[in-house]
């Protein structure tokens, strides 16, 4: 079976910055959690890459990452969160 990776160029969409357009193989353990407070202050969840060129952070389109793929990341952040307090 291949790896699961995704095809995605450097572009820092969702956060602020202008990306290299670098084509970069993104891989389940290169992808991490980020999150923005929406109006109503529920959390949205966003997931985001780092381009191993200029290091410019990319959010990735949901419905690009395998469902199972998504649930994982986001109790691994809240897990993580949970610790650190
Ligand atoms: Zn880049």
């Amino acid at each position: 079976m291949k790896r699961w990776h995704l095809e995605l160029s450097c572009t820092g969409k969702g956060n602020d910055q202008v990306g290299c357009g670098l084509e970069n193989k993104i891989y389940e353990s290169d992808i991490f959690v980020t999150t923005d407070y929406l109006i109503d202050e529920s959390i949205a969840y966003f997931f985001t890459f780092s381009c191993p060129s200029c290091g410019t952070k990319t959010d990735i389109k949901d419905y690009v990452i395998p469902k199972d793929i998504r649930r994982a990341k986001i109790e691994e952040f809240i897990y993580k969160s949970v610790k650190r307090r």
